[in-house]
């Protein structure tokens, strides 16, 4: 053989086996890739969670199957689906507002739903989507979202919130049910201009069924109690609830007084007629109960719905007094709060107002003023006293002896009262007998004003009244005497010449 052919068949060989190298490398490959392949349908055949891909329109272009179990439907049939059509009605804004934050750009977005299922059954599905990004043109292209059937702790969830909510013994809502939904359907009746009426019932002589029956079996009555009164809170938005111990609450929203009253006397009648002995409740010697009723359209904003229950408790009182196993009707409820009136030139005493608030002097600390509000107190007896200034929408106290507060509402101010006037001073002896603050939340509720005398603080330089000293109780008292009133007007020039000082330093002290 010459050199040359020896060469070629050197050549040849090492060709042969080039290919042969790629030739298997290319087997190893696809074996690899099928093994992979095999690997992500066993995943996504049999993990609880669907893997899916959403096209930037929102529509499925991918689907695990999975999915077949999630949904209880042949997978090609869920994929021909646009997927906010799955999500059951209610939820489909929710879905609609995760799809639209991934196109936003959101790194991740999570969204509980409930799906239609062929079976009829609810299903919640958590799905977590994350955006998939062209990374060329940083276009959202899509998302892949992976959902999770969370069916059963849903129903755990609604478990547990249906049972923090109900009364364990008569099954009722209870108490804080009874709060919020009073709390909700007062802003509700607010809104509509629509009355809302409340009956409050307690069973007659309770203690002595207890004393002479036991306790099982009383409680055994308050179940019979709750079910008859369960009966008659008919509409969907009334609400039954054990308010505490042998006392119910019946909430009637869009409910006048007549009606109320009449559903309250069919209540009356059924726990009667069960006819539950009760030796010690002459004269019937069954179960009975009493019961108060209340109404009111709540009106402006501030007016509040705890002075229904409290008009509803005064009316039982009344009914247990006048002999029992009766009705009574409540015939005041606490008119809500008058807001206080705005002084004619309200723009330019605001003005006046923001040149004390650039110079501090709207800030608390200074101890001249907390010596006059110290003064005030000590001088009128009371055991809080301020100094106030009005602002637009709030009363900042600027120093405060007895209350740990920095202000209040304008809504609720008393001193705001005394802006608009042209009296020297306000003196109210029982605000819970003046129509003006009857209904206030500082007097029905913390901290429980009673008295309150004001001065107020006139402005040297512009003559507005711009706030007040006052002082304050938590009991009625007598109206002030002149020297009283003479001693108040005083302290007032005198807190108001400190605050004006402030005001002059810091302007000085500025320019
Ligand atoms: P009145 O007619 O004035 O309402 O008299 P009363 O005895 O019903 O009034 P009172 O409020 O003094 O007594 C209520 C009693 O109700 C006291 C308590 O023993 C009983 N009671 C409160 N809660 C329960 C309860 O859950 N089960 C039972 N068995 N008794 C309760
Ligand atoms: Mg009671
Ligand atoms: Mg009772």
């Amino acid at each position: 053989m010459t050199t040359a052919a020896v060469l070629l068949a050197i050549a040849c060989a090492a060709m042969a086996l080039l290919l042969l190298r790629e030739v298997l490398r290319g087997r190893a490959f696809r074996a690899a890739a099928r093994e992979r392949e095999a690997t992500f349908d066993l995943l996504t055949r049999h993990s609880a969670d669907v893997v899916s891909r959403i096209d930037a329109q929102g529509r499925r272009v991918y689907l695990a199957p999975s999915a077949e179990r999630l949904f209880g439907r042949a997978v090609e049939e869920v994929l021909a689906e646009p997927m906010l059509e799955q999500a059951v009605p209610e939820d489909r804004p929710q879905v609609e507002a995760a799809l639209m934050r991934l196109r936003a750009g959101e790194r991740q977005v999570r969204v509980t739903y409930r799906i239609h299922h062929p079976d009829g059954r609810p299903v919640w599905i958590e799905a977590s989507g994350f955006p998939v990004i062209d990374e060329a043109d940083g276009q959202y292209e899509g998302a892949v979202v992976i959902a999770r059937d969370v069916t059963e702790r849903k129903l755990a969830e609604e478990q547990l919130t249906r049972l923090a909510r109900t009364d364990a013994l008569t099954a009722l809502a209870n108490r804080r049910h009874f709060d919020e939904t009073l709390a909700g359907e007062w802003r509700r009746m607010q809104r509509e201009g629509a009355p809302l009426s409340l009956i409050l019932l307690d069973v007659d002589r309770f203690k002595l069924f207890n004393d002479r029956y036991g306790h099982p079996t009383g409680d055994d009555c308050l179940r019979r109690i709750a079910a008859a009164i369960a009966l008659h809170a008919r509409r969907p938005a009334d609400l039954a609830a054990r308010h505490g111990g042998e006392e119910f609450a019946v909430l009637l929203p869009n409910t006048p007084a007549e009606g109320a009253a009449g559903i309250a006397e069919r209540i009356r009648g059924a726990i009667e007629a069960l006819g539950l002995p009760h030796d010690a409740n002459p004269p019937t010697g069954v179960v009975t109960v009493s019961l108060g009723i209340a109404c009111a359209k709540p009106a402006a904003a501030g007016s509040m719905a705890e002075a229904l229950v409290a008009a509803a408790d005064g009316a039982l009182y009344e009914a247990k007094r006048m002999g029992r196993n009766r009705l009574r009707l409540a015939t005041s409820i606490p008119p809500p709060p008058m807001p206080p009136p705005v002084p004619v030139e309200e723009e330019a005493r605001l003005r006046a107002l923001v040149e004390f608030d650039r110079a501090g002097a709207m800030q608390m600390g200074d101890e001249e003023l907390e010596r006059i509000a110290r003064l005030a107190a000590a001088l009128l007896g009371t055991p809080i006293a301020l100094v106030s200034l009005v602002g637009r929408d709030r009363q900042r106290f600027v120093a405060a002896h007895g209350l740990d507060s920095a202000g209040t509402s304008r809504d609720a101010s008393f001193c705001a009262h005394l802006l608009a006037s042209t009296e020297e001073a306000l003196v109210v002896p029982d605000a819970a007998l003046d129509a003006r603050f009857a209904g206030n939340p500082l007097v029905t509720g913390a901290p429980g004003i009673r008295f309150y005398a004001g001065a107020p603080l006139i402005c040297p330089r512009t003559g507005h009244r711009l706030g007040a000293l006052c002082s304050i109780d938590q009991v009625p008292r007598p109206p002030l005497t002149p020297a009283q009133q003479a001693v108040l007007r005083d302290l007032a020039a005198m807190a108001m010449a400190t605050l004006e000082r402030r005001r002059a330093v810091a302007e000085a002290l500025l320019a």
